[in-house]
C-alpha cells in the first residue's frame, strides 16, 4: 500500500494503514542540511503485528519452496541490486550522510549476501550417524525456525537489512524487518527491489515506527515469531534479551565495538596509515568495526600520527552525495554532541590535536576530521565508542602490553594488527579478546566469513554457513531400522 506523501521517495512506502485512516509519520532529514528528505509511516502495534501475520501466512509455502526455488529468487535480487546500484547508493548517501564511495560498497557488500546465500541455499545438509553402542542410527535435519524479527541500525542501512534477509530467506524463513528511524527508506527501496525480483508477498515485511520498544516487544511476544536477529547498540540488545526470555526466542545479537588496532614496531608505516584510513573512516568512522583505539609502538609513534594527520586534512568535509567529499556528515547533531564532547574531555585530560577538533562552520551535522595524540590510556574517549571521523593515538611499549590493552574491555568486536611478521601477527591475533581480527588489513567484511563478537559485543554470527543456522533448528529423528 502506498502512502501519499509528496516526497520522490513516497512511491517507496509500503504501510499497512487502511487507505481511508490517517497516519503519523516519521521525518527522514538530510543529516548533511538537516532538511526533509521524505517521510514514512509511523508504525503502531497493530502494523507490527499484521506484519507479524503476514509473515506467518507466508511461511508455509515459502518454507516449502524448493531449495533451488529460493536460491534463484535470491539470485535475482542481488542482480536487481547490482543492476540498481547507483539508484541505492544515492539513496543510502542522502538519508545517512557517507560519501558516494562508501555507499557504493555498502551496495556491493549488501548484494553479495544475496548471491552467496543463493549458492548456500542448495547445501543445506543433515548427519546421518550411528549411536555409541552401535544400536541405533541418528538422524539430523535442518529446518526453518519461523518467522524471524529483525531490528537495524542506520550505520549501514543495506549491509544490516541483507546480512540478515538473504540468510533468513534462504533458510526458508519469512521476516519482518523493522529498521532505523534515521535511515528507513534504503529498507524500503530493497524490499521494492526484492519484491520485483520474485520474492512472494509476505516474506519481506517492513515496519517502521518511531515507538520502537513498544511495537517490537508486541511482536516478539507474539508466539508465531520464533527468532530475533538484532544489530544496534549493546545497550539495546541488553533489553531485547531480556524481552526474548519471555518467549525463548533464538535470538542473534551483533552488538557495540571498541576496536583496537595495532601497529607494531616492525609495521610499515603508510601500510598501516592506508589500513587505518579504511578502519577508521569508513562511514566517517561511524562503524561497528571502527578502529576506536589506536596503539601504535612508540618509535613509530611520530611517523604514523604525521602521516595520518596529513591524510585527515586532505579529506574534503561535505555532503556524501558530493563526489569530491571524503567525510560526510554524522547521523545528527546529537552524534556531532557526543564526538565533540568525548574530544573535549581528551583535551583536558592531556590529548593533543594534530589536526581537526572542531565543528565545521556550516550548516549540518558535521565534525572535522581529527587526530589526537598523547591520549591517555584511561581517558573517556579509549572506553567509549566514538562512532565519528577522530583517530586516538596512544603509545606503547611491548606486544604484551598492547595485548592487555587491547582486551581491557567488555567489549569484543573487531581487532586489527600491522607488522611485517606474519608469525607475530598471528600470534597476536589468537590473544586478541575479539570475534574478527584482520592483520595487516584495514577491512575485513565479508559476506562469506563469520561477522561477530565476543564478550558483550554480541552473540551467534552473521555471514558465512553460520548465518543461515541462525534461522534454522536441527531436528533429531530416532529411529532404528
Ligand atoms: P540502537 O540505538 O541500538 O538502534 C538500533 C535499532 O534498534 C534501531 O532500529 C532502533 O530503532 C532499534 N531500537 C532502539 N531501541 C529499541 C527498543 N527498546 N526495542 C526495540 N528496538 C529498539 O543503535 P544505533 O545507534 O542505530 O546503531 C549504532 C550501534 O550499532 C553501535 O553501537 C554500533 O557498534 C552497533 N552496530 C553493531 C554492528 C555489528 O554487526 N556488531 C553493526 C552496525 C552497528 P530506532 O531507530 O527507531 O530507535
Amino acid at each position: 500500500m502506498t502512502t501519499s506523501l509528496p516526497s520522490p521517495y513516497s512511491d517507496l512506502i509500503i504501510g499497512t494503514a487502511p487507505p481511508n485512516r490517517r497516519r503519523d509519520t516519521i521525518a527522514v532529514l538530510d543529516p548533511s542540511s538537516g532538511e526533509l528528505l521524505s517521510s514514512v509511516p509511523d508504525g503502531t502495534v497493530d502494523d507490527g503485528l499484521a506484519a507479524v501475520d503476514a509473515a506467518a501466512k507466508a511461511f508455509r509455502s515459502w518454507r516449502a519452496t524448493s531449495p533451488r526455488g529460493r536460491a534463484e529468487i535470491l539470485r535475482r535480487c542481488w542482480e536487481a541490486m547490482t543492476e540498481r546500484r547507483d539508484e541505492i547508493a544515492r539513496l543510502i548517501s542522502l538519508e545517512n550522510g557517507k560519501t558516494l564511495s562508501d555507499a557504493l560498497g555498502e551496495v556491493d557488500y549488501a548484494a553479495e549476501f544475496f548471491r552467496w546465500y543463493a549458492e548456500e541455499t542448495v547445501r543445506t545438509t543433515g548427519q546421518l550417524g550411528t549411536s555409541p553402542n552401535g544400536a541405533n542410527q541418528i538422524m539430523v535435519s535442518y529446518e526453518p525456525i519461523g518467522v524471524a524479527v529483525l531490528i537495524t541500525p542506520w550505520n549501514f542501512p543495506a549491509a544490516m537489512a541483507t546480512r540478515k534477509i538473504a540468510p533468513a530467506l534462504a533458510a526458508g524463513c519469512p521476516v519482518v524487518l523493522k529498521p532505523a528511524s534515521e535511515t528507513p527508506l534504503t529498507s524500503y527501496l530493497i524490499a521494492r527491489i526484492c519484491a520485483e525480483a520474485g520474492v512472494p508477498d509476505g516474506v519481506i515485511n517492513v515496519v517502521t515506527t518511531s515507538r520502537s520498544g513498544e511495537v517490537v516487544s508486541a511482536m516478539l511476544h507474539d508466539p508465531r515469531v520464533r527468532a530475533l536477529s538484532f544489530t544496534g547498540s549493546t545497550e539495546v540488545g541488553r533489553v531485547l534479551l531480556r524481552e526474548a526470555a519471555d518467549t525463548v526466542l533464538k535470538s542473534s545479537m551483533e552488538l557495540g565495538g571498541n576496536a583496537p588496532f595495532i601497529v607494531l614496531d616492525d609495521a610499515d608505516p603508510d601500510q598501516a596509515v592506508d589500513g587505518l584510513m579504511t578502519a577508521k573512516m569508513r562511514n566517517g568512522g561511524q562503524a561497528c568495526t571502527a578502529a576506536n583505539r589506536i596503539y601504535v609502538h612508540r618509535s613509530l609513534v611520530g611517523e604514523v600520527s604525521r602521516l595520518l594527520a596529513g591524510r585527515f586534512a586532505e579529506l574534503v568535509v561535505g555532503p556524501g552525495t558530493d563526489p569530491a567529499t571524503g567525510c560526510g556528515p554524522l547521523i545528527n547533531d546529537r552524534a556531532v554532541d557526543k564526538v565533540a564532547s568525548l574530544v573535549e574531555s581528551a583535551v583536558a585530560a592531556g590529548a593533543r590535536v594534530l589536526v581537526g577538533g572542531e565543528r565545521p562552520a556550516r550548516a549540518g551535522s558535521f565534525y572535522a576530521p581529527t587526530v589526537l595524540v598523547d591520549v591517555p590510556p584511561r581517558a573517556d574517549i579509549v572506553r567509549t565508542e566514538i562512532f565519528g571521523p577522530v583517530a586516538a593515538i596512544i603509545a606503547f611499549d611491548s606486544d604484551d602490553e598492547a595485548v592487555r590493552a587491547a582486551n581491557d574491555t567488555h567489549l569484543g568486536l573487531a581487532a586489527y594488527v600491522y607488522t611485517s611478521d606474519l608469525r607475530r601477527g598471528l600470534r597476536m591475533a589468537g590473544e586478541l579478546e575479539a570475534g574478527m581480527v584482520a592483520v595487516n588489513r584495514g577491512l575485513l567484511s565479508d559476506p562469506a566469513a563469520p561477522f561477530g563478537g565476543v564478550k558483550e559485543s554480541g552473540l551467534g554470527r552473521e555471514g558465512g554457513s553460520e548465518g543461515m543456522l541462525e534461522f534454522m533448528e536441527s531436528k533429531y529423528i530416532a529411529t532404528s531400522w
